[in-house]
C-alpha cells in the first residue's frame, strides 16, 4: 500500500476517535509493527509491513496505537480494552490479530 493511502487511513482513524495533535511516521523498524510515543505524540508505523497487510489490517494497527493515546495508557488494561471494544468487538479483534500474524509469518517463512 502506498504511504499516501496509509496517511489517509491514519487521518480517518484520528477523526473517528475524536483526537487531535497526533502525527504519523512511516519508517523501518526492526522488532515492532508499530509504536506510539507520548512524548512526541507520534505513531511510528513500520514501513516494512505496509505492503504485506491490507487496509483493514493496517487500520486496526493504527486504531490500536491511537487508542493508547486516547486513553492515556501505554498498557493494555481495562480502559484500553473498553475503548477498543467500542470499535472492534472481541471476536473481531481476535480475528484481525490472527490474520495480521498470518500475513506477516507467511512472508518470512
Ligand atoms: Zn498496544
Amino acid at each position: 500500500m502506498e504511504r499516501k493511502q496509509v496517511i489517509r487511513i491514519f487521518r480517518s482513524v484520528v477523526k473517528e476517535l475524536g483526537i487531535e495533535g497526533v502525527k504519523i511516521r512511516i519508517t523501518p523498524m526492526k522488532r515492532k509493527v508499530a509504536s506510539f510515543s507520548f512524548k512526541t505524540k507520534t505513531l511510528r508505523l513500520n514501513s516494512n509491513i505496509i505492503d504485506l497487510l491490507n487496509e483493514e489490517q493496517l487500520k486496526f494497527i493504527i486504531f490500536h496505537e491511537l487508542i493508547h493515546f486516547k486513553v492515556r495508557d501505554v498498557n493494555h488494561g481495562s480502559k484500553f480494552h473498553e475503548e477498543l471494544e467500542k470499535y472492534y468487538d472481541k471476536e473481531k479483534t481476535e480475528q484481525i490479530e490472527l490474520e495480521i500474524i498470518k500475513s506477516l509469518i507467511s512472508t518470512f517463512s
